[in-house]
């Protein structure tokens, strides 16, 4: 009988563990009720709140102004789902490469990317991907999941932390070119961008954030319809559909066309300039043809590009473009007024580069 009731016991408590919630899924409001509806102040809930966002707390045990009794009333209705960074690279450049593990056991890869003046987080949106770049590595681990709003601010906070660690300075800029297509996870990106900028967060100018997308003209025109204040990155590559078809094979069913129209409703709603990410491969888009259909998709919004370096991923599908056909470039989109930027890649030798995200170490 005593067993009979140590098993019941047994499974009353593996219920109500399976039962506790991810408390940063609660708007704060709804921890003040949470808080009133258990006899106790609202205003715990604000200081609930804060410990997760503004201080990060890891822990209930962490939230040392709350008596023990409320950290045990938290501590028997939620977690905290915090992120562990379970692997630190550091490149002979300065850059940071972390394997961060989420609390289901999966892992992302975020970046810290330092320069003289600046320091950049490079963070992920999924888990794995479910576009097909070619080039890229990340396609190839197949998409597993979306991150929430809390683990995409917690890639944040640990660079934030790394940067004042190792280079005594805040982090200074966002961008979200880490694992996955930000636009395909739009409601949790917005959400954690809602933190990272919230001075009940961690304060940051929505204009040092930047959402790069591989191209979904619905999820532009909702973000323009939305006017949010961030800026915009296109990995564009080429501006031939045939030849981007070929590349990015998603291009079939979101076509330069409509990206090109998303792209004009983009900016006749936020005036805000367009940066397009391209890569020039030998033999795939380095003629004189390919340059000035650039020049072309340029012309219709003020746009910048910055032509990145190729990071082979394998066996040599694609290769860098010579230095002359990437002079072409230049001069011609220089000609055209067009303001252009050769992005040596940074943190190649951990395999932290762009596109090379693929943890596998
Ligand atoms: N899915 C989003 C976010 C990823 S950003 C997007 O596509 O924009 C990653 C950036 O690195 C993109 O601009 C992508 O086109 C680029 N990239 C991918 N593989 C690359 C590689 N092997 N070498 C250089 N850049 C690469």
């Amino acid at each position: 009988m005593t067993g009979f009731f140590y098993r019941i016991n047994y499974l009353y408590k593996v219920e109500i563990a399976k039962k506790k919630r991810d408390i940063r899924a609660f708007t704060k409001e709804q921890l003040r009720t949470f808080f009133e509806t258990n006899g106790d102040q609202p205003f715990r809930g604000n200081q609930v709140y804060e410990w997760l966002w503004q201080k990060s707390a890891h822990t209930f045990e962490d939230m040392t102004n709350l008596s023990k009794k409320t950290r045990e009333m938290l501590h028997d209705n939620f977690v905290i789902n915090h992120i562990k960074v379970d692997q630190m690279q550091r490149s002979s450049d300065g850059t940071i490469k972390n394997a961060v593990r989420l609390h289901d056991d999966l892992i992302v890869e975020s970046v810290l990317i330092p320069t003289k003046t600046r320091t950049t987080a490079c963070v992920s949106s999924q888990v794995g991907c479910s576009l097909d770049c070619k080039f890229c590595a990340t396609s190839r681990l197949k998409r597993m999941r979306n991150l929430n709003p809390d683990e995409i601010y917690d890639q944040v906070v640990a660079i934030d932390n790394e940067s004042r660690l190792y280079f005594d300075r805040p982090l200074s800029n966002i961008v979200f070119m880490g694992m996955g297509e930000p636009l395909m996870n739009y409601n949790n990106v917005l959400k954690a961008i809602d933190k990272i900028t919230s001075p009940e967060g961690l304060g940051m100018s929505p204009k040092r954030i930047t959402v790069s997308t591989s191209g979904v003209p619905k999820m532009i025109r909702k973000m323009a319809d939305e006017e949010v204040k961030f800026k915009l990155a296109v990995s564009l590559h080429s501006a031939i559909d045939e030849i981007r078809t070929s590349i990015m094979p998603f291009n079939a069913t979101f076509t330069l066309k409509d990206l090109r129209e998303a792209l004009e409703y983009w900016y006749q709603k936020t005036k805000s300039r367009i940066t397009y990410e391209y890569v020039v491969w030998d033999g795939i888009n380095d003629s004189q043809k390919d340059v000035d259909a650039l020049v072309q998709f340029c012309r219709f919004a003020p746009s910048k590009v910055n032509l990145i370096e190729y990071n082979p991923i394998d066996d040599g599908e694609f290769q860098q473009a010579s230095n002359k056909a990437i002079e072409r470039y230049v001069a011609t989109l220089e000609r055209n007024g067009i303001t252009v930027t050769v992005r040596r890649s940074r943190g190649k030798d951990i395999d932290a580069a762009c596109g090379q995200l693929a943890n596998k170490s």
